[in-house]
């Protein structure tokens, strides 16, 4: 490491910045961002600069820079013409004044990481001037994993701590405290307002003192793709003490989970003697009863046939809190994956979900219904009963030309994607032995020339 990361506090003292242009701009809104003096040389200026000067944000001292200049200078900023940013550095490097020329790593004894700011929380990536599109890149990852009211939160956290002291003892009761407000219950309080996030400090501060209490986070995990993680999954998911999964979740979304969280599989398998519900519930409730945080990691959406409200239901008639996170679920992720659109103009104005999955046999609708011209379906759960849904539909008066879409490991690596009518569903599903979890779109289609009829000219049902 050639160059040392540091903080400096700049109240007060003097930074020359020399350049006009919208380089010495960019680093002019930097500084203006700490309480230093800011000291400015350049023959022309930017004009968002001259309304600093006015409104005397800045001096501008003069338009030529001499190394009078430097005097009592803590720090100089160079953005000028290559003469002029020559001189000042090697003025600056004579009087061992740190000294960065944007873009000139040479002529620079210090260099400006890429930041993140949520101040007082702030982040500098730095890449010792070897790759700052790296720097960037990763900058705006973390832009985007720290929500902009993290200073506030981090601010509220610096006037808590001597309470916090006195209340809590050093280590592991403390430190879950922190946990609990950064990543947790209190920081879901401080964005409801000062009065929630009062009472949830009050309340974790007695938790604190007295055995704290488990809860349970039904998470939805999205189609399968990890990049389909909501950014608030992927926090619970680092938050918990135990994840219990579902068999549509595979290992590459557990990575994203906290290595020493414990992990408990739940997969029911169609068709196989697996794990009941009564039992998942009693794991749920154990887990929360022993004081940890459970996260409840399911496919797509916790709510969207998943039975997110049959475990929120048990889970709360123990008096265990539940909270919810949506996730993408499988009908929208899948069509997305594969270029489908759910709805369009002038073919299809509604969306009906559907399972082909029934605790007692077959499923059945109001079959004449769903055959109607402009309907569109998306199955879920209805590889095993395709025979019945085309012979049901077909019965019913739909076109056996209709489009039918299936997505076999929608969003994942070994995603297959067949394009079929209904006349042809069972055929296409023993084919190609679809036996993954699969949707099954009827009356969508992907190819571009698919008939747009409009609604007047639709072939009514029968
Ligand atoms: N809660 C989930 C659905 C669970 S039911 C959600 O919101 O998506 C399980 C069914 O979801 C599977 O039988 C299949 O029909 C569908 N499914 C889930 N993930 C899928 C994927 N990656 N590709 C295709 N279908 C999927």
């Amino acid at each position: 490491m050639r160059y040392f990361p540091l903080f400096v506090d700049l109240k007060g003292r003097k930074v020359l910045v020399v350049g006009g242009g919208e380089q010495a701009l960019r680093k002019v809104r930097l500084l203006l961002k700490t309480e230093a003096r800011i000291e400015l040389i350049a023959s022309d200026l930017h004009p968002e600069l001259t309304d600093f000067a006015i409104g005397g944000n800045l001096a501008w001292i003069g338009r030529e820079f001499s190394p009078a200049h430097l005097d009592g200078a803590a720090f100089v900023f160079v953005a000028a013409k290559d003469e002029i940013n020559a001189q000042v550095s090697s003025e600056a490097h004579k009087r061992d004044i740190l000294v960065n020329v944007v873009d000139e790593a040479d002529l620079s004894s210090a260099i400006v990481p890429a930041i993140v700011d949520r101040d007082p929380l702030v982040i500098a990536v730095g890449t010792e001037g070897e790759a700052p599109v790296l720097a960037q890149g990763i900058r705006s990852s973390l832009e985007a994993e720290l929500p902009p009211f993290l200073g506030a939160l981090t601010k509220a956290a610096g006037a808590l701590r001597g309470r916090v002291a006195k209340a809590l003892p050093a280590g592991g009761v403390r430190r879950e405290f922190w946990r609990r407000y950064f990543f947790g219950s209190i920081r879901d309080a401080f964005l409801r307002g000062s009065e929630e996030f009062d009472s949830e400090v009050s309340l974790a501060l007695q938790d604190g003192t007295q055995r704290r209490s488990g809860r349970v986070s039904l998470v939805g995990a999205g189609p399968g793709d990890p990049e389909l993680l909501t950014l608030k999954a992927h926090r619970k998911l680092q938050e918990a003490d135990v994840i219990v999964y579902d068999r549509l979740i595979g290992p590459t979304i557990l990575e994203y989970a906290r290595r020493d969280a414990e992990r408990i599989a739940v997969g029911k398998t169609p068709g196989k003697p697996s794990i009941h519900q009564e039992q998942i519930n009693e794991i749920l409730i154990r887990e929360a009863k022993a004081g940890r945080h459970v996260v409840r990691l399911k496919g797509g959406d916790p709510y969207v046939f998943g039975r997110g409200g049959e475990e929120q239901a048990a889970l709360e008639a123990e008096g265990i809190p539940v909270d919810v996170v949506p996730g993408i679920t499988a009908a929208l992720g899948c069509a997305a994956a594969i270029g489908l659109p759910l709805t369009q103009r002038r073919r299809n104005q509604s969306l009906t979900i559907l399972t082909g999955a029934s605790e007692d046999g077959l499923p059945e609708y109001d079959w004449r219904a769903l055959a109607r011209s402009g309907q569109a379906l998306a199955i879920y759960m209805g590889v095993g009963t395709a025979g019945h849904f085309q012979a049901r539909l077909l019965n019913a008066g739909i076109d056996a030309s209709t489009p039918v879409t299936l997505v076999e490991n929608g969003t994942l690596a070994q995603e297959r994607v067949f394009d079929t009518a209904i006349g042809e569903l069972q055929r296409t599903v023993k084919a190609h032995k679809v036996t993954g979890p699969a949707m099954i779109y009827i009356g969508l289609s992907r190819e571009k020339s698919a008939k747009l009829l409009p609604f007047s000219t639709m072939k009514a049902a029968s």
